[in-house]
């Protein structure tokens, strides 16, 4: 008899209870950014137990988190390209702790009260599962490491300061996005925190409104002078927050606002931080009054270009799988663009969870299982 290639051996060696299993532990230990300590031990026990090294930096530190980021090794049986997957550890507050994990059917969901957690677990554990089945089939594998971030959500501080250092990896693949598997990310914007505090006099609204200096009137002024949302294709701001008063009859003496601009291009993100900054000194100065601007480049933009051997590489491996590739920008950044401006080209690649950062989170078991068969064929393509 003839043995025929079907295409379908990952398939059949990825175990969908084993990921079931795996995932549900994982959600229902809590670790809100910053508190990773209980789930970094916990992989670390998963992963030393098949046959990593795994090491800690010590960003913890610096940031003031239970832990710094986990970097597992694990030495190639070839000379293939060395490879890293990374997934953050932590999970947004909406809130996030005490998750009760339900199987709804053929999908994955939380019990409404919380998030799921599948943004980032279900890369986790789409890693571990890879891993298992290479272990224990004896599969070939060049040098593997696995980077798991501390602090992803609301800044990616983790892959900010990661240790550089330990990643010995050529190419990485972020395994943190949603959509249909076979969505790939190639390029993220750059991003910029604004905060401003207007700083006016007060003054009795009533009796002597004309001693006043109002910070309100200021913070308006310089916000109708912005061009806000849609900048344009590539180019986003926002004024997220205002604060500031306590009564009418008080001409208010100070506002803070917080603001945020993004871009594809770095370039075009310098120039509207710049055209806000203007605008808030210009609004202050025309009614007499200061404002303290801090502003803080969060990350920068990166964009793997379509032609490069590493997207080249994974439309292969996506068509070897019967899926077409979609390459596309996003308007979200990730820990994607710190590896590729560090060094790593990197690319972030869908693992199936849909609607993070919401009580309706949820992945299907479906796409779960396609997110470990994605690792393993990556695996195998370098090996
Ligand atoms: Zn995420």
């Amino acid at each position: 008899m003839i043995k025929r290639s079907t295409g379908k051996e990952d398939a059949a060696m990825i175990n969908q209870q084993r990921m079931i299993d795996q995932l549900l532990e994982l959600v229902q230990i809590d670790s809100p950014s910053g508190k990773e300590g209980a789930v970094a031990k916990r992989l670390e026990e998963i992963l030393t137990g098949l046959g990593m090294t795994v090491t800690f930096d010590n960003i913890h530190e610096k940031l003031g988190t239970e832990t710094g980021n986990l970097i597992a090794t694990l030495k190639g049986t070839t000379q293939g390209t060395p490879i890293l997957f990374s997934s953050h550890m932590d999970t947004v507050q909406q809130p996030g702790e005490s998750v009760k994990p339900v199987i709804d059917g053929d999908t994955i969901r939380s019990d409404g009260t919380t998030i799921l957690g599948s943004d980032d677990k279900a890369g986790i554990t789409a890693f571990i599962e890879a891993l298992q089945v290479i272990k224990e089939n004896n599969l070939p594998h060049g040098d593997l490491q696995a980077v798991f971030t501390i602090w992803e959500e609301g800044g990616l501080f983790g892959s900010k300061y990661l240790d550089y250092s330990l990643v010995k990896a050529e190419r990485a693949f972020v395994l943190d996005s949603g959509g249909p598997i076979g969505s790939v990310t190639n390029q993220g914007p750059a991003q910029d925190k604004i905060q401003a505090v207007f700083k006016g006099k007060a003054a009795h609204a009533g009796v002597a409104p004309e001693e006043g200096v109002s910070a309100i009137m200021m913070a308006a002024k310089a916000i109708d002078n912005m061009k806000l949302l849609r900048i344009d294709e590539e180019t986003t701001a926002n004024i997220g927050v205002i604060e500031g008063g306590k009564a009418t009859n008080i001409v208010t003496p100070e506002v803070k606002i917080v603001g945020e601009a993004r871009s594809l291009r770095n370039d075009k993100l310098d120039a509207q931080t710049a055209h806000m900054v203007e605008a808030m000194k210009t609004a202050a100065e025309a009614l007499g009054g200061t404002v303290e601007i801090k502003t803080e480049r969060l990350y920068t933009a990166f964009k793997v270009e379509k032609d490069t051997p590493l997207v080249k590489k994974v439309e292969e491996i996506f068509a070897a799988m019967g899926i077409e590739a979609n390459i596309e920008a996003s308007g979200g950044g990730s820990d994607t663009n710190h590896f590729n401006n560090n060094g790593v080209p990197a690319l972030n690649l869908s693992v199936g969870m849909e609607k993070a950062h919401t009580l309706e989170e949820h992945i299907k078991v479906a796409d779960l299982v396609k997110a470990g068969e994605m690792v393993l064929a990556i695996i195998k393509a370098h090996a």
